[in-house]
């Protein structure tokens, strides 16, 4: 590393980042009081480079949000509203069908990533029906959908045991669960933002049974809201003591606090420079995920762009028609074409690379536009450098590509 870039206080933490040594709980906490941001930025692109070269994965991807219904009250939403609420909303199959067909039509999307409310009129069926109807319409498409929450809140109101709800999900079409309601597991804080909702521990064992029926999943953390240092780190470390366990987790997305129009919009949101180092610390601390993905959406697009020099190596995707955060006052754009994302990319000096959330696919959309190099698409796909981690899934599916 640049010796004009070395931090002698944090000298030990760098010198375990270089000998691949996985960090402690106090060496995140350290990593996090430091406000030598540059300095993290370099260690945290050394371990990038290192897994995932000079590509930026991205998907085109639909943002289908089925219903805001939710029975939970958390106070960091803007998008519920009650059952008996004015406002509220619930897409028919048939509008499902239609938003995903449109999509696929105008913007050849490989992915749709459902999720929504706790909605108490929505059945088994209705998910069934719906990932049954999207598979057969369309099979090359990747289903993502569902938070832990959701699948938790089905569980309980059908009497199914979690690998109930994933299994018959499963043979529907359903390939994989986004990370998703994750929030902040510290249990004190997530009773007074989110006390509806799943706890720390089932959030993490319904994520637990999906990698050991061999679907792949994400995880995240909110932040910026009031969580300390402390949170953010043991939060961190209890994703990577599942993932060390299963492996199934495919990419960790820090998600911004967006205020607006929720009850702690007084707090106000976390800056760009906290921004930064959440990601660089991510990258740090997980030495066992593949991928440090920014969801542009709670960020701004530049923003975005600068956090791919920070330890993140993937975009998401397009994000088309994402209403959640929007709903929480962001205004970042909600028809962002590839051709856009792939020039935000490659400004920033680094390899575009069209994946779905399975990180097996590397082939050119046939909508893409000319990108400033032509539209060329990198060749020779591989998601990380490393060796899988020891011991693979029970299904004896392939550790995280
Ligand atoms: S974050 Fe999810 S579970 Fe919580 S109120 Fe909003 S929609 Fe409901």
């Amino acid at each position: 590393m640049n010796t004009l870039l070395s931090n002698p206080k944090l000298q030990d933490i760098q010198e375990k980042i270089e000998a691949g040594e996985r960090l402690s709980f106090e060496d995140g906490v350290r990593l996090f009081e430091t406000n030598d941001l540059p300095f993290l930025g370099a260690l945290a692109q050394q371990v990038r480079l290192r897994l995932n070269q000079k590509k930026v994965y991205y998907s085109i991807n639909l943002h289908l949000n089925h219903t805001n219904v939710c029975t939970a009250h958390c106070v960091f939403c803007a998008f519920a509203r009650r059952p008996d609420e004015s406002g509220g909303y619930t897409f028919t199959l048939d509008q499902m069908r239609a938003k995903v067909d449109d999509a696929v039509k105008h913007f050849g999307i490989n992915e749709v990533h459902i999720v929504g409310g706790l909605n108490p009129d929505l059945g088994m069926d209705y998910y069934t029906d719906m990932f049954r109807l999207i598979h057969q319409d369309h099979p090359e498409l990747y289903i993502k959908a569902l938070t832990a929450v959701e699948i938790d809140d089905l569980a309980k109101r059908f009497n199914l045991s979690w690998e109930q709800v994933l299994s018959q999900f499963k043979e529907a079409g359903l390939n994989g669960l986004p990370g998703g309601g994750a929030e902040i597991f510290d249990e004190v804080l997530r009773r007074k933002i989110c006390a509806d909702k799943t706890t720390s521990h089932d959030w993490i064992e319904v994520h637990r049974v999906a990698h050991e029926m061999g679907m792949p999943t994400n995880c995240t953390m909110l932040y910026g809201h009031i969580e300390s240092i402390e949170d953010r780190v043991d939060h961190i470390l209890r994703l990577r003591a599942l993932q060390d366990q299963t492996h199934g987790f495919q990419s960790f997305i820090p998600l911004a606090f967006n205020a607006e129009n929720t009850p702690l919009e007084k707090k106000g949101e976390p800056g760009g420079y906290t921004d930064l180092k959440v990601y660089a610390i991510s990258r740090l601390l997980f030495d066992n995920i593949p991928h440090i993905k920014v969801h542009w959406t709670t960020l701004d697009l530049k923003m975005a762009q600068v956090a791919l020099s920070f330890g993140v190596d993937d975009v998401g995707g397009t994000n088309l028609n994402e209403k959640i955060m929007h709903d929480a006052g962001n205004e970042t754009p909600v028809d962002l074409s590839e051709a856009a994302l792939r020039s935000l990319i490659e400004e920033a000096g680094f390899e575009p690379t069209l994946v779905d959330s399975s990180y097996g696919i590397d082939s050119p959309s046939p909508f893409m536009g000319e990108g400033r190099d032509g539209g060329k698409i990198q060749s020779n796909y591989s998601p990380h450098l490393s060796p899988p981690p020891q011991g693979g899934r029970k299904d004896g599916t392939e550790n995280l590509s």
